[in-house]
């Protein structure tokens, strides 16, 4: 299977000559707005910094760290649009908002420049999974104000793949259209990936009339779920690819074609930082700690030292594939708010997806941490496939989730088309406070 990048110097770049190019180009975007963005500038202040103090990536890690509070609270407190703008309104060509899982969302801008950036960045998701000029891409997203998949418009037009829009329409009709225009790569959700395949065996619909030989994920952890992965590969027959992106930051990870279980970090477009959540210091490669990124290339609505709230472990190692980009093992672990503690036991949701799934009969679950009397308790409800076991899979669940997580869950199963159905960032987690 062919290697391909989108920028071989780059990715291939030896690790110390990649580590000045983020330099200069850190030097570049904070001269940039050092007294026009004023967000940034008064944090700059608050520590006596300025741009020309930069003289080293340790200088950098000096400066203070942002968070996603913060950019919301601004933009409620300074109108509109907020005071984390480089340039004036009227330079912006593109409005975006944070889907608001989470809470309020966060409005993100982004000058033409920029979006030029936000298109090399998924040049490099794309090219990494092997996309050509010879692909058509069909993206199975309802195009809103949610960044999305937006961006992956403009990567497939630096690639020059053909994009093939998906918005509007039913799941089954998304079936047809892949079908009708010959797709080649579908892109979605993990979950929504599964979903189709649900679809399609619901409908009778002929998977084999398809084309997709790859599917390209973002938006949740799955795609780097062992279980989900193998899942989806073989539902699709297609080779399946992670990457993780946020609107507020852009697409800063993806998977190579040697899919060394993990994603590589884009350290051309981008600075990664690993840190102790508690202490704020840097972890060594290796060790479990939260990402703090700065992006390099959207001088109009830059993010500096912001943290991600994504729990990875960093690799250093060269991959096979050739890119000397650090890599994440196993992907993005879990989310660092995401991870509950139930009776002692420190989990993430995606260790319990990952052992569901296990199990081909698991059309969908849910999975809720309650309480019983001062006893958190963990129940998972399952959808099985028609004709399966409703006796003998829940234990088995039951059983797996006990020997390798260490937790008692309950497992029920439930009729067909009980729990809810994603298209985005699946909740399937739930915890109930009584
Ligand atoms: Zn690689």
């Amino acid at each position: 299977m062919a290697v391909r990048y989108f920028d071989e110097k780059i990715e291939t770049m030896p690790r110390d000559e990649l580590a000045q190019l983020q330099l200069q180009k850190l030097r570049a975007m904070l001269t940039e707005l050092y007294d026009k963005n004023h967000f940034y500038t008064t944090k700059f202040k608050d520590v006596g910094f300025q741009p020309g103090d930069l003289k080293s990536l340790a200088d950098f890690s000096k400066l203070p760290l942002t968070t996603k509070t913060e950019l919301v609270e601004d933009q409620a407190t300074e109108g509109f649009a907020g005071t984390n703008l480089t340039y004036p309104l009227s330079a912006y060509t593109r409005f975006h908002q944070t889907s608001g899982t989470t809470g309020k969302p966060l409005k993100v801008f982004d000058t033409g420049e920029d979006w030029d950036w936000w298109g090399r960045c998924w040049g490099y998701v794309l090219s990494g999974a092997g996309m050509t000029a010879e692909d058509r891409i069909f993206c199975a997203f309802s195009f809103g104000p949610f960044i999305g998949f937006w961006a992956a418009v403009e990567g497939a037009r630096q690639i020059g793949s053909m994009f093939i829009p998906g918005g509007g329409r039913s799941s089954l009709e998304r079936l047809h259209l892949m079908r009708d225009t010959g797709s080649t790569v579908l892109c979605c959700t993990p979950t929504y990936a599964l979903h189709l395949l649900e679809v399609a065996r619901d409908n009778d619909f002929d998977m084999s009339q398809l084309k997709i030989r790859t599917t390209v994920h973002a938006g949740e952890p799955g795609a780097n779920v062992p279980s989900t992965k193998r899942r989806i590969e073989e539902g699709w027959a297609a080779t399946c690819y992670d990457h993780a992106g946020a609107s507020e930051i852009g697409a800063h990870s993806y998977e190579c074609r040697v899919q060394p279980n993990g994603i590589h970090f884009n350290e051309g477009e981008y600075v990664a930082e690993v840190i102790d959540p508690d202490t704020q210091q840097h972890v060594p490669p290796g060790e479990k700690g939260e990402l703090v990124i700065t992006n390099l290339g959207r001088w109009g609505f830059p993010i500096i030292r912001y943290r991600s709230g994504d729990v990875v472990i960093s690799n250093e190692a060269q991959c096979e594939c050739g890119r000397t980009f650090l890599r994440f093992e196993g992907g993005i672990i879990g989310r660092a708010d995401d991870m509950v503690t139930i009776r002692g036991v420190n989990v993430f949701p995606s260790a319990i997806e990952n052992l569901v799934r296990q199990h081909h009969e698991v059309d969908e679950f849910r999975v809720t941490v309650g309480k019983r009397g001062e006893m958190d308790e963990l129940t998972i409800e399952v959808e099985l496939v028609d004709g399966s076991d409703t006796e003998r899979i829940p234990l088995e669940i039951s059983q797996s989730i006990s020997s390798e997580l260490g937790l008692r869950p309950k497992v029920a199963a439930v009729s067909h088309n009980t729990l809810p159905r994603f298209e985005l960032k699946a909740k399937r987690f739930r915890i109930l406070d009584s």
